[in-house]
This record gives C-alpha cells, structure tokens and sequence, in this order.
C-alpha cells in the first residue's frame, strides 16, 4: 500500500513537472519566506500551501506508515541551509541521533533518509533500554556545500528544539563541526542540545571508535555462530567505506589478525588502510567499489552509506556473514532480509551491532543531564550489550526460521512496549 502510494505521487510529480506546476517544501519555504516549518503526524501542516506541494502526500504517507510524531523543516534564505528534523519517538525520553550533511539528489531522497534514520535510532536506544527517544538531522546541501553560516542557521535552528532532540555526528560532520554548533548554543536549550564535541571542550568526542568497538565485538560473535571461529585471525572481511568507523574497524581487524578487501570512493582512505596495514604487518587487497559485493570474504563490513544490500548487489554476495556499521543496510527490510535467510547469510541486524556511538553518546547525555561525570568504563561495560543483544537476535531467527531483521524488530518492539 505504501509502495503504491509512493509510486502514485512520483507520478502526479512528474504530471506537476510537465505541466510546470511543480513545487517542493523547501521551494515553497524560499519563495513564502518561511524560516521553520513543523509537521505533526495525524493534524494538518499548519500552512495550508504545504498540502499543495509534490512531496507532502509523500511525507504524509511515509511518516503514517512509520509512525513518526513529527518533522520539522528549517530554511535559511542568507545561507541557503535547508535541515530537517525528524522525531520519530519521545516515548522514553528526549530523541538523540546524530547530524548527517550530505548533497542529496532530491527532497524526497533526503526526507526518505532522515524518517528512516530517524525511525533506526529509536529502535536502537529500546534494543538497549536507554531512556531515550529516536531522532534524526540532516542537511540537504547545495554546491558551495558545508559552511559555517549554514553550520550556525542548524545551531539556531536546534535551540528551537526545546530539548526535545539531541544531535552528534554523522555521516559528513566532524567532530569540529560539533564543536562549532555547541559553542554556538552552549547555555541556550534547555537540554544539552549537543553531544560528542570535543575532549578538550569538556565532551566525549567522537563516537566513531566506541561504535567501531562495538561492531568488532558483533562481528566475533557472528564468526563464533556461523563460521566457528573463536577469533578473527586469518578471517577475511570485505570492508566497504573505511571512514571515521570503518577506519577504526580496519585498525582493529588488522590488529587481530584479520585479512582485509576494502574498498572507498576516495583513494586516500584506500591508502590510509593499507599504510597502516604495512607498518604491522597486515594484509589489504584494494578493491573497486562494485567489486566489493562479490570477492570471496568470509564477512561483508557495509560501513558506508544505506540501501548497499539490495536484489543487485545479494545475489553477488560469497559471504556468510554481514556485520557492519552502516545505518540502513538494507533497501527494504523485508524483503533483503527473507533474500540473506535463504542464501544462508548471516545478518547482523544494524542497529543491533552499530549502537557503540548511541552507547557512548546516551551515556554521556544521560550523566550529563543527572549532573553526573561522565565515565568511559561505563560505556565500555555497557559495549558487551551488542554480542548479547545478537546471540537474542539470532536464536530467536533460528528457532522460528525468521530473518534476522524480523527477529530484532520482535525483540525490540516488545521493549519499546
Ligand atoms: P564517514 O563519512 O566518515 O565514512 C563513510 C565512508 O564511506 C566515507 O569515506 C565515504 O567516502 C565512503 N563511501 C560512501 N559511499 C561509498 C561506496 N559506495 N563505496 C565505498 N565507500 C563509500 O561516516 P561514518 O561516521 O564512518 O559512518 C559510516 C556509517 O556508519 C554511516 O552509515 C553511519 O550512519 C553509520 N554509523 C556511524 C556511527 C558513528 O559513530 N559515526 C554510529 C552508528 C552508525
């Protein structure tokens, strides 16, 4: 029904388009000279206009088929930054997700990917009981890409939040970026509005490693259950995106033994791979982009972008486990998952095995809010989580002949009651 909605409205947008009716939300922002723009799911958007342009009947749908409490746009006419917030769930607490800036092609393409993202990280903060809500931010970027006047249009846009939403990195944010946003609101929200800016700003920092930890550590647990190894020496990974965790994961891999294909869009990241490999003795093949789906791994590593498991690339697959840290894995959930349960895949559902940042940053948020210091022996503590929460995952796939997707979801959906 969603699919047929989704495929309705690309085709009343391309009817728009022709007949040059066509007009999306931020569009109508620029030209109506609207800063903020709050979306509540079941009540009408508050400007009428916004039921007139191509992407809200798709918005409505997406947020009423994924239950999302709302979104909220903000445009910035100086700076041309156009954010979206969505907030999926404030059920246990204040949402917390991180801030991904990227150049998306389209509205609707960055829509899609902050309600997905955001519906993730709900889910993953009741995988590990933490009293904390699902949200997510983005930044649609245009070609002057990521500047600090749009950096500080995001800053004002979050103290608006009232606390409801606490951000950290992501995808195409540094920990710099942070650090600029926090100066930029420190003392001004009612929560702690950011989390993970640097050490040296009195944060934790950031979460790549923590998340990166936690992935190694799932990714033992699933050479113990599927290919009955007790350690990853001699394993071979197929590491696709060696970024601020994919990096992290390579150096860890490396360090235990581990033998490596990876692959980047960049040859620099390549390369950092491979420098650190020689100075220890490790061993790196380069691999091109498309090829990473089918060399002969032991366990594919997605630790770029979502989407990367899909009817074209599953079928190429010659591994028997997938365990990384990328968000959103799969296409659609559904589907990819029944397609690994019946190549004999092993899943390693992804907000299961990438919560690592989640742990770190909702530990610090949460101590910091109690007034309380913030510890790393705790988050490492609360890090063994991630193997238990899989071996779960996992038996209950095999005992009702489920994927690993639809298990987790059973688990977790039984904790956010
Ligand atoms: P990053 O931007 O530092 O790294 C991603 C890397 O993937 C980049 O080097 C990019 O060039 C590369 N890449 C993109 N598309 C590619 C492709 N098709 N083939 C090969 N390489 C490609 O981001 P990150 O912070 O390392 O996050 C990586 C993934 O993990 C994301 O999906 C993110 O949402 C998820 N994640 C990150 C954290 C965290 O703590 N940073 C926590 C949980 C989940």
């Amino acid at each position: 029904m969603y699919r047929l909605a989704v495929l309705f409205c690309q085709i009343f947008k391309w009817g728009l388009e022709i007949g040059g009716f066509y007009m999306e939300i931020f569009e109508l922002m620029a030209k109506a000279k609207i800063k903020r723009l709050e979306i509540t799911r079941g009540e009408l958007p508050p400007d009428p206009r916004v039921t007139q342009t191509t992407t809200y009947p798709l918005l409505r749908e997406a947020m009423n088929a994924m239950k999302h409490k709302k979104v909220v746009f903000f445009y910035d006419s100086v700076s041309n930054m156009r954010s979206v917030i969505a907030i999926h769930n404030l059920k246990r607490g204040p949402a917390l997700g991180g801030f991904r800036q990227w150049a998306y092609n389209s509205e609707w393409e960055a829509l899609h990917d902050v309600l997905r993202l955001s519906r993730g990280m709900t889910y993953k903060s009741a995988a590990i009981n933490f009293p904390l809500g699902g949200g997510k931010a983005i930044s649609w970027l245009d070609a002057k890409g990521k500047t600090p006047a749009k950096l500080k249009a995001f800053a004002r846009a979050l103290v608006t939040m009232n606390g409801e939403f606490i951000t950290g990195e992501d995808v195409g944010t540094t920990e710099q970026d942070i650090d600029f946003i926090y100066d930029q609101i420190k003392g001004r929200t009612k929560n702690v509005g950011v989390i993970c800016y640097s050490k040296k700003k009195g944060s934790s920092g950031d979460p790549s490693p923590f998340t990166a930890i936690g992935v190694v550590e799932g990714m033992k647990l699933c050479a113990k259950y599927k290919l009955k190894k007790n350690k990853l020496k001699g394993v071979w990974v197929a590491l696709q995106g060696p970024g601020n965790v994919g990096f992290n994961i390579a150096k860890m891999l490396i360090n235990q033994g581990a033998k490596l294909y990876v692959t980047a869009l960049h040859k620099e990241s390549v390369d950092k791979v491979i420098a650190y490999a020689k100075k220890r003795k490790g061993s790196v093949q380069a691999v091109k982009p498309d090829e990473i789906y089918g060399v002969k791994a032991d366990i594919f590593c997605p630790c770029a972008l979502g989407a990367v498991l899909n009817p074209k690339t599953i079928p190429q697959l010659k591994c028997k486990v997938v365990a990384g840290s990328a968000n959103n894995q799969l296409e659609d959930e559904e589907r990819d998952g029944e397609a690994l349960l019946r190549r004999g895949i092993l899943y390693a559902p992804d907000y299961i095995i990438n919560a690592g940042g989640l742990i770190n940053a909702g530990t610090e948020a949460m101590d910091r809010t109690k007034g309380e210091k913030y510890s790393v022996a705790h988050v490492m503590r609360t890090l063994k989580l991630i193997p238990k929460n899989l071996k779960e995952v996992f038996e209950l796939s095999r005992k009702k002949g489920i994927s690993t997707v639809k298990a987790a979801n059973i688990l977790t959906e039984e904790r956010l009651q």
